[in-house]
């Protein structure tokens, strides 16, 4: 893992407890260790935004960064589909107005939309007296509601990430459910040791969630990220 990079961006930040940083930050660290990311580009005005969306190419997804905002759809900060620089404009105003209203400090993520893949979840919680806890589930309503999710402690191996993704009720999904093509697990085991070293390695880290992960039939996508210190 590139952990300087990584470690550089922990100090820059600060390490106060229950600081959050924002979605951006956190892809940072992900990328840093390994775990594909979205293409993002992050803004601080409108027009910035628009020239982010040239590069990026629609269609596109717009966000709010804030480290005010934790669930930044709750807020109405979230578009997903954006087709063409109008569309971007009105959704970035639509932000804006909203933040100037609460009052808090926000940006613009500008980030390639991904492509439709099955929603999973990794995340980490760190336990004073386990350690991190490994966290892998499938996205929406499977943890949500049915509170289907496997947790190890590290250091894991291979194959017992492996029977942590097997053994979620949710498994059948993995391989391929109405027409959809079965997962690539192995991906899917990487995010998860990948994250139990970042994890180990940044003791500052409390909490890690990479909600949604998308999973295809090639890859994985982290398209969301927090991480709290
Ligand atoms: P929140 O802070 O509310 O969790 P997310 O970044 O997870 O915000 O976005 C909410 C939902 O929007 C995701 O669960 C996913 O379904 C969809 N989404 C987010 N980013 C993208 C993207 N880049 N491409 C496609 N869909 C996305
Ligand atoms: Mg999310």
């Amino acid at each position: 893992m590139q952990s300087k990079v990584a470690k550089n961006l922990l100090e820059g930040v600060g390490t106060g407890n229950g600081r959050v940083l924002t979605e951006y930050e956190s892809k940072k660290i992900f990328r840093a260790a390994g775990i594909p990311v979205t293409e993002e580009i992050l803004a601080e005005t409108i027009e910035d935004a628009i020239a982010a969306g040239a590069k990026i190419g629609y269609p596109l997804v717009l966000k709010i960064s804030s480290p005010d905002v934790r669930h930044k759809s709750d807020f109405g900060g979230v578009y997903v589909g954006l087709r063409d620089e109008a569309e971007l404009e009105l959704a970035a105003s639509n932000i804006r107005e909203q933040a100037l209203a609460e009052g808090i400090e926000f940006a613009f993520l500008v980030q390639e939309m991904a492509e439709a893949g099955q929603e999973l979840l990794v995340g980490s919680k760190r336990d004073p007296t386990f350690g991190p806890a490994l966290i892998f589930g499938l996205g929406g309503v499977f943890t949500e509601i049915l509170d289907d999710v496997s947790i190890r402690i590290p250091p894991i191996d291979r194959e017992e990430a492996r029977r942590m993704v097997r053994e979620i009720k949710g498994a059948p999904v993995l391989d391929g459910f109405r027409g959809m093509p079965p997962l690539d697990i192995e991906a899917i085991i990487d995010v998860i040791l990948k994250v139990a070293t970042i994890m180990e390695t940044f003791e500052a880290i409390t909490e890690l969630d990479i909600n949604p992960l998308l999973g295809y039939e090639k890859g994985v996508l982290a398209v969301d990220g927090l991480i709290v210190l």
